[in-house]
C-alpha cells in the first residue's frame, strides 16, 4: 500500500492515545507523536511522561477546556506556517467528551487538513463488549449537572430506541443509576464497564437494578462507561368492538348524546366517529 509520508506539513493530526493500557498506542500514533513539529496536550505533565517515553525532543504545550479560546489562534498560526501538529487528550480520542472539537472545526474552517490517527475510545470499547445491540447506537457523553436540564435529557434517553453510551464520574454513579431506574425502569438492559483495558477491568450488568445493587455494596471506584439498552415501544393493542361499545354505552348512560359519545371515543381510539356511531346502533 502506497501511503502518504507522515507527518505532512500544515496538517493537524488528532491522535488517539490509550485509555489505560499503554500497549494500545499504535505504531502509527507513536511515529506521529515523535515526529510532529509540536504536540497540543490536555495535561502537559500527564502527556509529558508519554511523550518522553517515545523519545520526543520537540515542544509540547497545553490545550484544555480553560484555554481553548486563547490557544486556537496560536495553533492556527503554526498550521499556516506549515508546521505539523498533533492533538492528544488525557486518554482516548480527542474530541469525544474532550477538548478538540472546537480546534478541529476552526482548522477545517481555515482549510487546513485534519487527519485522525485512530485509537482507543472508552465509548466504543464498552459498547462492543456489552452484548447490548451495537448495530444502532448513540453517544450521550456526560449528562448535564444542572438538575432541570439533566432531567430533561433523562426523559429523552428513556424513550431512545437505540443503545445509548453514557460517561459518568465514579462519585456520581449511584445517583445516575437511581435516576435511570426512575426514568427507564429496573429491567432496562445496562452494562457498567469499569477500568476498561486496565488490570481491574470489570463489567457489571445485565440491567439497571443489578448495577445499582452491585454499586450499593461495592463503592464505585475508577473510570466507568455505561451502555444502556434502547427503549422497546409497546404496540398499543387495538380495542375490540365489544370494549368500544361498552365505553360508548357508559357515556350514553351518563347523559352524553350518541354523536358526542362517538366523538369522545374516536379521539382516544383509532376508529372514526362514523364507525363508532354505527356501532352504538349495531345489534349484538
Ligand atoms: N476521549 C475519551 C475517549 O475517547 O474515551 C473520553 C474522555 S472523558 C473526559 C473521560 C470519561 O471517559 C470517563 O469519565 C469515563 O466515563 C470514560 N472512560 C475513560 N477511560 C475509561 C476506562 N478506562 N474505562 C471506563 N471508562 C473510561
Amino acid at each position: 500500500m502506497n501511503q502518504r509520508p507522515e507527518p505532512a506539513e500544515g496538517v493537524l493530526y488528532v491522535v488517539g492515545t490509550p485509555i489505560g493500557n499503554l500497549g494500545d498506542l499504535s505504531p502509527r500514533a507513536k511515529s506521529i507523536l515523535a515526529k510532529v513539529s509540536a504536540v497540543a496536550c490536555e495535561d502537559t505533565r500527564r502527556s509529558g511522561r508519554l511523550l518522553n517515553q517515545l523519545g520526543r525532543q520537540g515542544p509540547f504545550f497545553s490545550f484544555h477546556q480553560h484555554n481553548t479560546q486563547s490557544q486556537i489562534p496560536k495553533i492556527l498560526q503554526l498550521l499556516r506556517e506549515g508546521k505539523s501538529l498533533a492533538l492528544i487528550s488525557d486518554a482516548g480520542l480527542p474530541g469525544i467528551s474532550d477538548p478538540g472539537e472546537t480546534l478541529v472545526a476552526s482548522a477545517r474552517m481555515e482549510g487546513h487538513d485534519v487527519i485522525c490517527i485512530p485509537g482507543p475510545c472508552a465509548a466504543t470499547t464498552a459498547l462492543v463488549s456489552s452484548g447490548i445491540p451495537s448495530s444502532r447506537f448513540c453517544f450521550e457523553g456526560f449528562l448535564p449537572t444542572k438538575n432541570s436540564e439533566r432531567r430533561r435529557r433523562l426523559g429523552v434517553l428513556a424513550k431512545e430506541e437505540r443503545t445509548t453510551i453514557i460517561y459518568e464520574a465514579p462519585h456520581r454513579l449511584l445517583k445516575l443509576l437511581e435516576e435511570l431506574i426512575e426514568f427507564c425502569g429496573e429491567e432496562r438492559p445496562l452494562q457498567v464497564s469499569r477500568e476498561l483495558t486496565k488490570k481491574y477491568e470489570h463489567h457489571i450488568g445485565p440491567n439497571i437494578a443489578a448495577a445499582l445493587e452491585h454499586f450499593t455494596t461495592n463503592k464505585p471506584i475508577g473510570e466507568c462507561t455505561l451502555v444502556l439498552g434502547g427503549h422497546t415501544p409497546t404496540i398499543p393493542q387495538e380495542e375490540s368492538d365489544e370494549d368500544l361499545k361498552s365505553q360508548l354505552e357508559l357515556l350514553i348512560k351518563k347523559g352524553v348524546s350518541s354523536t358526542e359519545a362517538a366523538k369522545i371515543i374516536a379521539e382516544k381510539s383509532r376508529k372514526s366517529k362514523r364507525y363508532l356511531y354505527d356501532l352504538i346502533h349495531r345489534k349484538a
